[in-house]
């Protein structure tokens, strides 16, 4: 018989994003962009001289040091991994486990919490309000009486996409002793961050985490990051596998630094196609939340969420289907795709409903 994971895994279930093979898809927040040419040119090239018979640089200096330079912070405040959800992971082995908190606020990006328990660190689940907005005062209260090891934020916010208020960042701060993590996956879609916070009191717990798999349209390579005060840093390095970050991940990293400009306006035609498809879905049957991110949350007001996802799955259109997750009933979440995508994708909608 095989032998049983332990019990407190026993009610995991992995997480998934249902993959169905259509024309356009818009359900997992990726870039639609290809890659500059030039990008992959460079990297062509820095394969040929990369020593693959030897392990990697196990600090990854050089890449680290482009995302210190980009960011203007040291080199010992930039820890890189496998994805954010791996620098996650990292985080609460290190900071996290058994007999330790971490606080999230839901509904919100669902990894924080699944990565808390299988690190075997105790999830406290406080909720957002109304309009999925934070309150600073809210966080706060609850904040304090928790008193975590951890408090996820996440701006903007997956699912829901709206930003926190500086003032709410502040609060969790205050209000707590340990560390505050803001998830900034999509940060570059919207005008605030929480990096420009590190310098005020209790900077020296904030860790404010980014990936290559959104705006860098580099999901494949699996890349992600945090800035933070150099013992949160050491922490991390201390719980790390020796050379998890192979020298193939390492040299695509440090080429698609070189390409900020291209990436830039790459956030720029998707932050101009978010709005014009805002104001168009505005006009349909739905509910639909302010978005700051690369995808908008919405509610068919005519009909079953389910249902509507299924009739856009049949036209060939795929949305991330959130009608099933806590408070958010009916709704849908749709990424943003290049023009056409988008029109596809309006053009089903509009029939549907
Ligand atoms: C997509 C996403 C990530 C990215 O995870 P990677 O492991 O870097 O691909 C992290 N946080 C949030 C909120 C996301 O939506």
């Amino acid at each position: 018989m095989t032998p049983e994971v332990r019990s407190d895994l026993s009610k995991l279930t992995g997480y998934h994003s249902a993959q169905v093979d259509v024309d356009v898809r818009l359900n997992t927040n990726e870039s639609p962009f290809a890659l500059p040419a030039a990008f992959t040119e460079r990297l062509g090239e820095q394969m040929h001289s990369l020593d693959l018979n030897r392990y990697p640089d196990r600090d990854a200096t050089v890449l680290r040091s482009g995302i210190a330079l980009l960011h203007d912070v040291d080199l010992g405040e930039v820890f890189a991994a496998n994805g954010s959800n791996e620098v996650i992971q990292t985080l609460l082995l290190a900071f996290g486990g058994p007999g330790r908190t971490a606080l999230v606020f839901e509904p919100t990006y669902a990894l924080h919490s699944h990565i808390s328990k299988i690190t075997g660190t105790t999830v406290v689940s406080a909720e957002r309000g109304g309009d999925f907005d934070l309150q600073a005062d809210h966080v706060a209260e609850v904040a304090r009486e928790f008193d975590p090891e951890v408090l996820f934020l996440c701006s903007p916010n997956n699912p829901t996409g709206g930003t926190d208020d500086p003032d709410v960042v502040r609060a969790a701060l205050d209000s707590t002793t340990g560390l505050v993590v803001v998830d900034e996956a999509y940060g570059q879609f919207a005008d605030t961050t929480a990096l420009d916070l590190r310098s005020e009191p209790g900077g020296d717990r904030l860790v404010i985490s980014r990936t290559f798999s959104k705006t860098w349209a580099l999901a494949g390579v699996r890349l992600g990051y945090l800035v933070a005060a150099p013992g949160v840093v050491a922490g991390c390095q201390q719980v790390a596998l020796p050379y998890h970050l192979s020298a193939l991940t390492q040299a695509a990293g440090t080429c698609a630094l070189e390409f900020v400009a291209e990436m830039e306006n790459q956030v720029a035609e998707l932050v101009r196609q978010r709005e014009s498809l805002w104001s168009q879905m505005a006009q349909l049957d739905l509910e639909l939340w302010p978005s700051r991110s690369n995808f908008i949350l919405f509610r068919p007001t005519t009909k079953g969420g389910h249902d509507v996802w299924q009739d856009l799955v049949e036209r060939s259109v795929l949305v991330r289907d959130c009608s099933s997750w806590d408070r958010l009933d009916d709704c849908l979440r749709v990424t943003i795709g290049t023009s056409a995508e988008n029109t596809r994708f309006l053009e089903a909608l509009k029939e549907i409903l």
